[in-house]
């Protein structure tokens, strides 16, 4: 027999297997909300178009080659990236304090933060909100950290526990690490506004708490790179040490090519260049070295102000495309004079909605309306159209009442 033989199947994962189910089901009604990926109009994936412009440049230029990058990944890349999220006017930029490197997409920025911080940080326990984003606590126990929770979602207005959020930080011990969500906290749609902020900056710094921002929706919830990426300067330009991890994944649809970033800001230059001798060991036994093909076509779009433009034209349309799901969505629900308040629809951000609806609630929408969505009931507001607005409506209206 098999030395394997006495594997036991392993579930699929919460996100993904939404999407296995979706697959089986032959309905030709059929609606995916469980991605975590951007849809057109027509439900199709989107490759922007200045991704086919920069591809096309990579292409033409006959003088490049596939050798190996280095362990840090595509520097300028790397630098363009710190610029992009920290602000090209950034101090700790000006003054050398951040470090960069290269990793696989948002996944593999924390992966190697929190291996970073396991190995070198004097505190070994994150709090990550309640809830997250599912491979939250997988990636940071696997790094080799203590994971807790600090509350976030008030299920009772939909909105954030602010309080709860301050008195769990409050009481976390000096100088725990702490996972945030840059903005369009997922899955909840529900961030704190800017003076909230504030307030979360003021206790974290007064008890030495160590921020690590996962930024995988810059541009993506309000439309503005600039927008989105206030929190983390808010941090930067109290002099603070910080930690954040960027993906391109949705906000230039990169997906499948795996590229992001690991900032660590530093209070010192020479302690910056320290923090990066020491990423390098922990990333070249994990895989060597990033891929090439990703971060070149990033470094083609922010390199060049014309491309640029161009792709933040086209992240505002993603984001208004999205913005608009969520008024039609709440007008059709009006419509139907569906019981409940349902203006969290409209006040959350980024691509999903926390809808709050049961997992009873939603696996009677997907045995009778072939709606797919985590058991949650966060849908994408990306998988949606003006055309399947009324048949989600129809559902949500029927299982509430
Ligand atoms: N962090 C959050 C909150 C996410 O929602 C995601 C993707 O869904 C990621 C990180 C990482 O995505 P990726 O590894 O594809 O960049």
């Amino acid at each position: 027999g098999s030395v394997f033989a006495h594997l036991v199947q392993a579930p699929e994962d919460a996100i993904l297997g939404v999407t296995i189910a979706y697959n089986k089901d032959p309905s030709p009604i059929k609606l995916n909300l469980g991605v975590g990926a951007y849809r057109t109009e027509e439900g199709k994936p989107l490759v922007l178009n200045v991704v086919r412009k920069a591809e096309q440049q990579l292409i033409n230029d006959r003088s490049r080659i596939k050798e190996y990058l280095p362990i840090v990944g595509l520097v300028e890349f790397n630098k363009l990236s710190a610029k992009l999220i920290l602000g090209a006017d950034s101090p700790a930029i000006r003054e050398n304090r951040v470090t960069t490197v290269e990793c696989l997409s948002g996944t593999g920025s924390l992966r190697v933060g929190g291996e970073f911080l396991a190995r070198h940080y004097h505190q070994k326990t994150i709090y990550i909100p309640q809830p997250t984003w599912g491979n939250h606590p997988k990636i940071f126990t696997l790094a080799g950290l203590s994971v807790k929770t600090y509350r976030y979602y008030d299920p009772s207005t939909r909105g954030l526990n602010f309080q709860g959020l301050l008195e769990d930080l409050g009481a976390a011990p000096q100088g725990s690490i702490v996972l945030l969500h840059a903005c369009a906290h997922n899955p909840t749609g529900v961030d704190p506004t800017l003076e909230q902020w504030e307030q979360i900056r003021k206790l974290m710094r007064s008890k030495g708490l160590m921020p690590f921002f996962d930024s995988a929706y810059q541009g993506f919830a309000s439309g503005s790179l600039d927008t989105d990426a206030k929190p983390i300067r808010m941090f930067v330009a109290d002099g603070g040490e910080l930690l954040v991890a960027q993906s391109y994944a949705k906000n230039m649809g990169l997906y499948g090519e795996r590229v992001g970033a690991l900032s660590i800001v530093c209070k010192a230059a020479d302690v910056a260049g320290r923090v990066e001798s020491q990423l390098k060991l922990v990333i070249r036994p994990m895989y060597s070295n990033p891929p090439i093909h990703g971060a070149s076509i990033v470094a083609v779009i922010l390199r060049d102000k014309n491309l640029f433009n161009e792709w933040t034209l086209e992240l505002k349309a993603m984001a208004d495309r999205i913005i608009s799901m969520r008024k039609q969505l709440f007008e059709a629900l009006r419509a139907r004079g569906t019981p409940g308040d349902w203006t969290h629809i409209i006040k959350q951000i980024g691509m999903f909605t926390f809808t709050g609806l049961n997992p009873a609630q939603v696996s009677y929408m997907t045995k009778e309306y072939h709606i797919y969505m985590t058991s949650d009931g966060r849908i994408s507001m990306a998988g949606l159209s003006s055309k399947t607005v009324p048949h989600l409506a129809d559902a949500i209206h029927a299982v509430v009442t």
